[in-house]
């Protein structure tokens, strides 16, 4: 017979209930927005450095913080 203690009980209990909520919350997953400064139009390439960078400013110009050199935004007109 398989003998069971009182710290094999908890430690048995505890793996459970980890392992329940590790499921839950890959189950609870769900594709989410991207973060607001990952959305495209705040990412900036450097057209003289090619330095990629990122502004939450809503602009048609920015300056490149690398080579400090003004970059226009090409918008995509899909
Ligand atoms: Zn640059």
């Amino acid at each position: 017979m398989i003998e069971l203690n009182f710290l094999l009980i908890i430690s048995l209990f505890i793996t459970g209930l980890l392992g329940l909520f590790s499921v839950l919350s890959f189950l609870n997953q769900s594709p989410k927005e991207k973060p607001p400064f990952l959305k495209e139009k705040y990412v900036w390439y450097c057209s003289i450095c090619t330095y990629t960078y990122f502004t939450t400013k809503d602009k048609i110009i920015s300056t490149c913080p690398r080579c400090l050199s003004f970059n226009k935004k090409i918008i995509d007109s899909k």
